[in-house]
C-alpha cells in the first residue's frame, strides 16, 4: 500500500526525522492561509498523486510552457495562482503513463535552500532477506538512469537483522556521500531513525529522493515516497488510515473485499485462474499467441461460489475486456464449484464477450456438464495451448 508525500513524511517526522514545515490543503481556496501559516519567504507548492516525476511532470491541456508539478516561489499570490492550476487537472509524469493522475491534494511547504540533493532508498531485499539501503550522491535523478549510466555511484549494503543498525552502517551512508564531521554525524543519527521507521511500520519501500544538504549544511528529506507491507496492515491502524482509495484501481479494492490476488493489466483479454504460477503462465501464453492480457487473476486454492462469482463480475465490468479465459486445474479448487460460480455471475452480470473454459482436475466431469448444460455460450478447450489459441482467436474475429 502507497501513500501521499505529505502523509510520508509526517511518519518520518514522527521518528524524529528532519523535514520541512508543510500544510496540505484540498481546495484553491485554502492556499493562501497555507502560504500564511508557514510564514515563507519563500514556497514550495507540490501535487499530491501516488506517483514520481512530478517536478518535470506537465498538466494536460495546460499552456505550453506551464511548468511542472512542483513549483517553488517567492510570492503568495503564485502560491494562490499554482494552487488553482494545479487541483482538480491531470497530471502526467514518467510514473503516471500517458493518462496521468488527477491531483485531488497539495502539499505547500516552506521552501528550503538546496546546497547538495542525495539519493537514499530502503527496501527488503528479497536475496538477502535483509533491509538494504541503496545511496547515491546523484540526488534529484531517476536512479534507474544513475544505475544504467554510472553504476559506481551507487552505494549498497544490508542490515542484519541479528545485530540490527550499527554504527559502521551510518558510517557507511556518510562515506558514500561524502560527509564529514558534523554532517557525517547526522548522516549517522538519520540511517538509524531511518532504520528505526522502516522496521516499526512494516515498510517495503522507503524512497528519500532528493535528501539534500541545506544551505546552512543540514540533512532534510526533501520528498518521501513509503510503500507499505500489505500483509502486515493488520498490525498498522495508523497506517490503513492513510489510504487514498481514489488513488487505486477500482477494480483491485473490489477484488481485495474478496480476497483475490488481482492486478490490472493493459490487455484485452480477462484471466480467471487458480494459482499464481498457472496465471503468470496463462499471461505468457496469451501473448506467445500473439494477444495482451488485461489482468492477473488468482481465485486461490480454496475459492467458494461466491468469490468464484465476484472475480467474474471484476473480470466483466471492465470494458477493456474483449474476451475472457477461465482456466482451472482442480486440485483443492473443484471444477464443479468453479463452473457454478461463472453461471452464476454470467446470469448476474450477461456475457457480451467469448468466453473459453478450460477445467482440469477434481470434478472434472461434472464441472463440464454443468457448463453444458448451462445453455451459455462457451468455448470448452481441452488444455492451456488449445485454450490460448481459442481466445485469442476469438477476439481477434470480434
Ligand atoms: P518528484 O519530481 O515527484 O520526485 O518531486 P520532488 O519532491 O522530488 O521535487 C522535485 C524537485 O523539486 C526536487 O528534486 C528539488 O530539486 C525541487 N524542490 C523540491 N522542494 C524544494 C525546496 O524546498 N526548495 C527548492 N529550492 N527546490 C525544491
Ligand atoms: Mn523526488
Amino acid at each position: 500500500m502507497n501513500i501521499h508525500e505529505y502523509q510520508a513524511k509526517a511518519v518520518l517526522k514522527e521518528f524524529g526525522l528532519p523535514v520541512s514545515r508543510g500544510v496540505p490543503i484540498f481546495k484553491p481556496e485554502e492556499a493562501e492561509a497555507a502560504a500564511k501559516e508557514l510564514g515563507g519567504p519563500v514556497w514550495v507548492v507540490k501535487s499530491q498523486i501516488h506517483a514520481g516525476g512530478r517536478g518535470k511532470g506537465t498538466f494536460k491541456g495546460a499552456p505550453e510552457g506551464a511548468k511542472g508539478g512542483v513549483r517553488v516561489t517567492k510570492s503568495i499570490d503564485e502560491v494562490k495562482q499554482y494552487a488553482g492550476e494545479m487541483l482538480g487537472q491531470t497530471l502526467v509524469t514518467i510514473q503516471t503513463g500517458p493518462a496521468g493522475k488527477q491531483v485531488n491534494r497539495l502539499y505547500i511547504e516552506e521552501g528550503a535552500q538546496i546546497a547538495a540533493e542525495f539519493y537514499l532508498s530502503m527496501l527488503v531485499d528479497r536475496e538477502t532477506g535483509q533491509v538494504a539501503f541503496v545511496v547515491s550522491t546523484e540526488g534529484g535523478m531517476d536512479i534507474e538512469t544513475v544505475a544504467h549510466d554510472t553504476p559506481e555511484k551507487i552505494v549498497t549494503f544490508s542490515v542484519d537483522p541479528a545485530t540490527g543498525i550499527m554504527p559502521h552502517h551510518g558510517r557507511a551512508v556518510a562515506k558514500a556521500l561524502g560527509l564529514t564531521g558534523p554532517q557525517a554525524k547526522e548522516a549517522g543519527e538519520l540511517t538509524t531513525k531511518l532504520y528505526a521507521a522502516f522496521t516499526a511500520k512494516d515498510m517495503s519501500m522507503l524512497e528519500i529522493n532528493p535528501l539534500v544538504l541545506t544551505g546552512d549544511g543540514h540533512l532534510k528529506c526533501l520528498d518521501a515516497k513509503i510503500s507499505f507491507d500489505s500483509n502486515a496492515l493488520y498490525r498498522h491502524p495508523d497506517v490503513v488510515a492513510l489510504r487514498d482509495e481514489t488513488e487505486e484501481d477500482a477494480k483491485e479494492i473490489e477484488a481485495s473485499k474478496y480476497d483475490l490476488a488481482y492486478i490490472a493489466l493493459d490487455g484485452t483479454i480477462g484471466c480467471m485462474v487458480n494459482g499464481a504460477g498457472l496465471a503468470m503462465a496463462t499471461l505468457d501464453i496469451i501473448k506467445l499467441y500473439g494477444e495482451e492480457p488485461a489482468n492477473f487473476l488468482d481465485v486461490g486454492g480454496g475459492a467458494s461460489e461466491e468469490k468464484v462469482t465476484a472475480a467474474f463480475k471484476i473480470i466483466t465490468a471492465d470494458p477493456q475486456v474483449k474476451g475472457i479465459l477461465v482456466n482451472i486445474f482442480g486440485g483443492i479448487m473443484k471444477c464443479d464449484v468453479i463452473a457454478r460460480g461463472v453461471i452464476a455471475a454470467v446470469k448476474a452480470v450477461g456475457l457480451e464477450v467469448p468466453l473459453v473454459v478450460r477445467l482440469e482436475g477434481t470434478n472434472v466431469e461434472q464441472g463440464k456438464d454443468i457448463i453444458r448444460n448451462s445453455g451459455l455460450n462457451v468455448i470448452p478447450a481441452d488444455d492451456l495451448d488449445d485454450a490460448a489459441q481459442k481466445i485469442v482467436a476469438a477476439v481477434k474475429k470480434g
